[in-house]
């Protein structure tokens, strides 16, 4: 509803600036990041290709940006492509024979690859081949080309949606967390100084926990703040600027926005609270089913607002305080 807050990219987005260009400036993912220094390291020192890598967590926490720092410090050529733009199995064939040896080759959305194409990409993970049919009819045969030594970087917003035979051949499966408030405090009081606004730490921290634990809502917020800051004539962000812009644009304290209230009340309103299935809400709602599972429920269930049970959705006590409803009365309880 509120494009500032969706965590998929956007036109306007000016991604490339914000970027963190090497391991050591990128914030946050602990645990990914040391892990990915060590495969780093060791590719580089037996000079072989590093191993294929899949991110998988819900948009805008960095997923393309390890994919070019991973690049960079390989030192090798960064290619990017998706999954709905590789068409046909000739488009990825064509990708993968432009590679020099040691590329990335980065394939956002790769859970929605058509399965021809899919196919092609096996022997080229497992085996760095090429099975081409060349000619057609009786006259058709199978011819292997081998490929340079390459890394294949997936990216897909949930693990369970790529089919297991493509899974399995990812040696490095890794998985984003949501970023804590603390972690996107600095990220934009970064983003503060590359965009050459100062920033208050309360102003930072204002901003940091209304970015829903995504760095790419974060940078996006930062810049509609800069302009409040900019028109009011401080050329320092405040928490007070920040509180009143981030308000003006219907950004609640939790960094909810009108479409996260509708599903919280049509829980609340109609379903007392739940549990109810999640298709029965994306009817209610008129959202396709995969915008409430990756974009709507991911932030609101870290928050600790709403639970994913077996027998549907429902609201925990924190949401209808949020809501600044009564919290109803389980009978027997
Ligand atoms: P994804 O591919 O997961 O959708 P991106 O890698 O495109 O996300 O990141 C979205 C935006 O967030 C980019 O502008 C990037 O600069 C910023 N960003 C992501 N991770 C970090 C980080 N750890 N530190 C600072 N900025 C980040």
């Amino acid at each position: 509803d509120n494009p500032l807050l969706t965590p998929q990219r956007q036109p306007e987005d000016v991604d490339a600036a914000l970027r963190p260009k090497t391991l050591g400036e990128f914030i946050g993912q602990e645990g990914a990041r040391e892990n990915l220094r060590v495969f780093i390291e060791s590719a580089r020192q037996r000079r072989e290709s590093m191993d294929h890598v899949l991110f998988f967590g819900p948009p805008g926490l960095g997923k393309t940006t390890l994919a070019q720092i991973i690049a960079r410090e390989l030192g090798v050529n960064f290619r990017a492509t998706s999954g709905p733009v590789i068409a046909k199995s000739g488009d990825l064939a064509a990708l993968l024979t432009n590679l020099e040896e040691g590329d990335v080759l980065f394939i956002d959305e790769i859970h929605r690859l058509n399965p021809q194409v899919e196919e092609v990409l096996y022997p080229a993970m497992e085996d760095r081949a090429l099975d081409l049919i060349i000619g057609e009819g009786p006259s058709a045969r199978s011819v292997r080309i081998d490929l340079p030594g390459f890394t294949l970087i997936g990216a897909t917003t949930r693990q369970g949606l790529l089919q297991t035979p493509l899974r399995d051949r990812f040696g490095i499966p890794v998985r984003l967390q949501f970023y804590t408030v603390a972690e996107l405090e600095r990220v934009v009081t970064r983003g503060a100084n590359l965009l050459g606004i100062g920033i208050e730490p309360e102003g930072a921290h204002e901003i940091a926990r209304r970015a829903r634990g995504t760095p790419r809502v974060a940078g996006r917020l930062l810049r509609r703040v800069r302009d409040f800051a900019q028109v009011a004539g401080s050329p320092t962000i405040t928490q007070a600027i920040a509180d009143k812009s981030l308000t003006r644009l219907e950004v609640d304290k939790l960094g909810l926005d009108l479409q996260d209230r509708r599903y919280l009340m049509m829980i609340a309103d109609i379903y007392k609270g739940g549990p109810v299935g999640v298709e029965t809400l994306a009817a209610g709602l008129s959202e396709p089913r995969d915008t409430i599972e990756e974009v709507i429920e991911p932030y609101l269930i870290q928050l600790g607002l709403v639970a994913r049970t077996a027998r549907g959705r429902c609201l925990n006590d924190r949401a209808w305080h949020h809501l600044g409803l009564p919290v109803p009365q389980q009978p027997g309880a």
